[in-house]
């Protein structure tokens, strides 16, 4: 930890922003797990993480020099309704680190405390929660999806109070920036128009420094079509992987575009374009298949929220195309990828909507379809793909048309095996190991835990004896 270069460039902002706060420690705390590869992006050593001076530190017992701990306000659209303020209820800012190459990451504890935006609950963070947090994160990263990191998480006896008792966790987590759509909201909506300016300066210097080569004039413009270009792809991330995050409400999405904030998401096991992780959504709002036209609503709020730096104080319609365009080219990209197509051919939106079709019509896993799909014509191989499926012959007319396809490559049937079996995932992070790992980790057992956390991140390495964990709960392969 001595090597790290701490500082808080939040201070920078005027005090309305934030509020100095202090981590209150957790009981006996201990590490439930420390991650050497989030721990290589800060160009720590993880013998220096492993420490009882981190220990310490991410516990809030003894801070670093240079962290100062604060939480910020902002509001959001929640569930389509507008909510301020909200604010770091359970989140505390450290500070960031500052690598020598020049990149940057702020690091937050999760669950360290009541800050000032609280209001009645208790700033804590169930160990459950916390693990779902820190294997989805770590799940996406390895799948290539921008997300939010997690450095470690800390247990310890402090116990709090949910549906039953439960352990408190702190997690520990990084990403380039913790600063929402609802930053910019906030401000907005209380007509402080100063503030929003400030904090869309403080955002392109913090993250695109690249706009200060625009006239002044344009780079408010510039900056929302950045968030809104990057947004798009972060949703064709989730889509060509069958992950729903559940709450996409504006508070919940970073200006960054990594994915923020892990509660009631999944990724989807027999393809179901109505695939709802959140039982709590009534309204389906967050299903799967509505998560494209959300990404763009909320693209459309923080407009809103930017509008007053826009010149006439107008959202062009151009923003709104950008989304969808940008949305459009990011899925195809990564849909002929996991198909194997490395040529472009004008049809293949076409045969990727025939794809989901048919993987709907014979509720087909969609991440072991993939896997298959990358033996497809070997011999006996085919059986293989034909098991997946209720409706064979819908199967049978869309491998037709893939077949017709794959005559268009230049490579070779082991290349594109090659290529398929690097963006497919052997591994995803399927609800039932979840949920049995969170099961174990209350009752103190945290080795399915760390299992997962090996598996998901490499997710498209084949390991010895795991192929319980690759293949769909209705499987009847029970663990070795
Ligand atoms: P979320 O649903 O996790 O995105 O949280 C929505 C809002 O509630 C945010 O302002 C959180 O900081 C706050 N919040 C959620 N859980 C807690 C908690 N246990 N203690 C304090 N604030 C919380
Ligand atoms: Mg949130």
């Amino acid at each position: 930890m001595k090597t790290l270069s701490w500082n808080n460039p939040w201070l920078q902002l005027p005090d309305c922003f934030h509020q100095s706060v202090q981590p209150v420690p957790l009981d006996n705390p201990y590490f439930a797990h420390c991650n050497p590869y989030a721990a290589q992006l800060l160009g720590l050593p993880v013998e220096q993480l492993t420490t009882e001076t981190a220990l310490r530190c991410f516990n809030g017992n003894g801070l670093l020099p240079g962290t100062s701990p604060i939480a910020s306000v902002y509001a959001g659209h929640q569930f389509g309704i507008f909510t301020s303020p909200l604010g770091d209820g359970r989140a505390i800012l450290l500070g960031e680190v500052q690598r020598e190459n020049g990149i940057r990451y702020e690091i937050q504890l999760k669950g360290a405390g009541i800050t000032p935006y609280s209001r009645t609950l208790d700033g804590r963070c169930p160990l459950g929660s916390a693990i779902r947090e820190y294997l989805g994160s770590e799940a996406l990263a390895g799948l290539g999806i921008p997300s939010t990191r997690s450095l470690c998480l800390l247990a310890g006896g402090t116990e709090i109070r949910r549906e039953h008792i439960s352990t408190a966790a702190i997690l520990v987590r990084m990403a380039r920036s913790h600063i929402r759509f609802g930053h910019f909201e906030y401000f907005h909506h209380r007509g402080d128009f100063d503030n929003v300016k400030i904090l869309a300066g403080f955002v392109i210097e913090q993250l695109f420094p690249e706009l200060l080569n625009e006239p002044a004039a344009q780079r408010p413009m510039r900056l929302l079509e950045t968030i809104v270009e990057r947004s798009a792809r972060l949703l064709a991330g989730w889509q060509s992987a069958g992950f729903t995050h559940g709450v996409i409400n504006t508070d919940n999405m970073t200006v960054y575009g990594d994915t923020l904030d892990f509660g009631p998401f999944g990724f989807m096991e027999a393809y179901d374009p109505e695939f709802l992780p959140n039982p709590g959504d009534d309204l389906n709002r967050y299903q799967f298949d509505q998560q494209p036209e959300i990404g763009r609503w909320n693209c459309l709020a923080l407009a809103e929220a930017m509008s007053s730096l826009l010149p006439g104080r107008t959202i062009p319609a151009k923003l709104l195309r950008l989304y969808r365009q940008n949305y459009s080219r990011h899925f195809l990209l990564r849909m002929r990828q996991k198909l194997g197509l490395a040529a472009e051919h004008p049809d293949d939106a076409g045969l990727v909507d025939g794809l989901l079709e048919t993987l709907r019509n014979g509720g087909i896993d969609y991440s072991v379809f993939f896997r298959r799909l990358a033996e497809f014509d070997e011999p006996g191989k085919n059986r293989e793909l034909f098991a997946l499926t209720k409706e064979p012959a819908v199967l049978t007319g869309w491998l037709n048309s893939y077949r017709d396809r794959l005559i268009l490559e230049k490579t070779s049937g082991q290349e594109r095996r090659n290529l398929m079996n690097q963006v497919n995932p052997c591994y995803v992070l399927r609800g039932h190991l979840l949920n049995k790992a969170i099961n174990c980790a209350e009752q103190g057992d945290l080795r399915e835990f760390h299992r997962l956390f090996t598996l998901v991140q490499k997710p498209f390495e084949e390991q010895q004896d795991m192929a319980f964990y690759s293949l769909p709960q209705t499987e009847e392969l029970l663990p070795v």
